[in-house]
């Protein structure tokens, strides 16, 4: 298969395509995964769906060459974040082209990875590759990469697993080989209502949520005060941040109830179970004791959202050495935010992140991405898969 600069004709259409699925995480995907499956079986390839428990979500995998050998696995999620509240110019559902950039949800992150992907599919002979190419196709991603953990599970089971795999999160086709992990926690208080009058009859659930918070923030100071940190990464240091928080009903009552979001993002090699446990004994050593004086019903749940673990960079490794070779780049990057790429490499895939367009498009209104962008991709995808049929 020659390299070339030229981009599939089906790419833009394929986007198109893909963008008109209403995808946001709360939808089912099943819809865009027919349509996947249906696309690839017009090229006489199967694909295997792995549903959810709800029945309404799948995973895709698809091999396409050899089964009794390892090949690159290509994966991307197919869920993107809601439109709710965002002022978008165009029609998010409805791809709009104007000056070279393809404006539309998911058309960043990371459809327009996963069009490109599936454009190329017609240049392969399937019958001629020495090493096959996987697809890999997941949902949930951006509500905790449930999807991928799935995946990661049935993969495990494969005779023969994915030798390597690229995953097209935007990256501006930047070649990728580290990410933090992330532990999205819930917390609720349990506290006692009453009269404000009387604030040693109950137990205030909104200030027992604060000393929490403060308390995260303290073991936020000290890691980044350690400097234990990596320079690969912006900012350098494993982050905690609460995103929201709710409680209480008016200022004269003891709030019974406070619930809150924290997030903790870990470098590699920084295990947040260890900062969580931290969290946890200085509930029930110093908060409980106090609540349960007042009321023994009093309680702080903490409950695990989702746990996404970090890409550790493996630093000369063969993908990476392609991978770079192919992007014309002598170093590869790190990046603060997750992916699934984790996830694979935890089951012992060597995994780089690498895609078109710009994480500052993702999540936003208006988002994009850029022809060229697409064009950068397909040519690197052309010459991965011709370089490890060259292994
Ligand atoms: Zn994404």
């Amino acid at each position: 298969m020659a390299a070339s600069l030229r981009t599939p004709t089906g790419t833009p259409n394929l986007i198109k395509q893909l963008v008109r699925f209403d995808t946001v995480s709360r939808n089912s995907n099943l819809a865009l995964i027919e349509f996947v499956a249906d696309y690839l079986s017009g090229y006489g390839i199967q694909s295997e769906l792995i549903k959810d428990k709800t029945g309404t979500k799948a995973d895709l995998t698809a091999t396409i060459g050899p089964s009794d050998i390892g090949g690159l696995m290509l994966a991307g999620h197919t869920d993107v974040v809601p439109v709710d509240d965002q002022d978008w110019s165009t029609d998010p559902f409805k791809v709009t082209e104007q000056d070279g950039c393809l404006y539309g949800r998911g058309t960043c992150d990371m459809k327009g990875f996963i069009a490109a992907v599936l454009a190329l599919i017609p240049e392969i002979d399937a019958s001629r590759l020495r090493r096959p190419i996987h697809l890999g196709l997941t949902y949930d991603e951006e509500t905790g990469c449930f999807g991928g953990q799935a995946l990661a599970r049935h993969l495990k089971n494969w005779d023969v697993r994915p030798q390597w795999c690229v995953v097209g999160e935007p990256t501006s086709m930047a070649v990728v080989n580290g990410h933090k992990g992330k532990i999205s926690v819930d917390c609720h208080v349990h506290g006692v209502e009453g009269h404000s009058a009387y604030i040693d009859k109950g137990v205030n659930a909104v200030e027992i949520g604060a000393e929490i918070i403060s308390r995260l923030r303290v073991v936020q100071k000290r890691l980044k005060a350690e400097g234990l940190g990596n320079d690969k990464f912006d900012p350098s240091f494993t982050t905690i941040h609460t995103g929201k928080i709710q409680g209480g009903i008016a200022r004269n009552i003891i709030p019974r109830d406070c619930r809150f979001e924290f997030e903790i993002r870990n470098l590699p090699g920084q295990d947040p179970s260890v900062l969580l446990d931290e969290v946890r004994s200085y509930i029930a050593d110093t908060l409980l004791p106090e609540m349960q004086a007042v009321d023994p019903s009093c309680d702080v749940d903490i409950q695990i959202q989702s746990n996404i673990p970090a890409l550790a960079p493996e630093d000369g490794s063969r993908l990476l050495t392609l991978a770079l070779q192919m992007t014309g780049t002598n170093a590869a990057q790190c990046i603060s935010f997750a992916t699934e790429a984790g996830l694979y490499q935890e089951i012992g895939i060597p995994t780089i992140v690498c895609g078109p367009g710009s994480i500052a498009q993702a999540h936003r209104p208006d988002e994009f991405v850029a022809l060229n962008q697409i064009m950068r991709c397909t040519t690197f995808l052309r010459e991965i898969i011709a370089a490890q049929d060259r292994l």
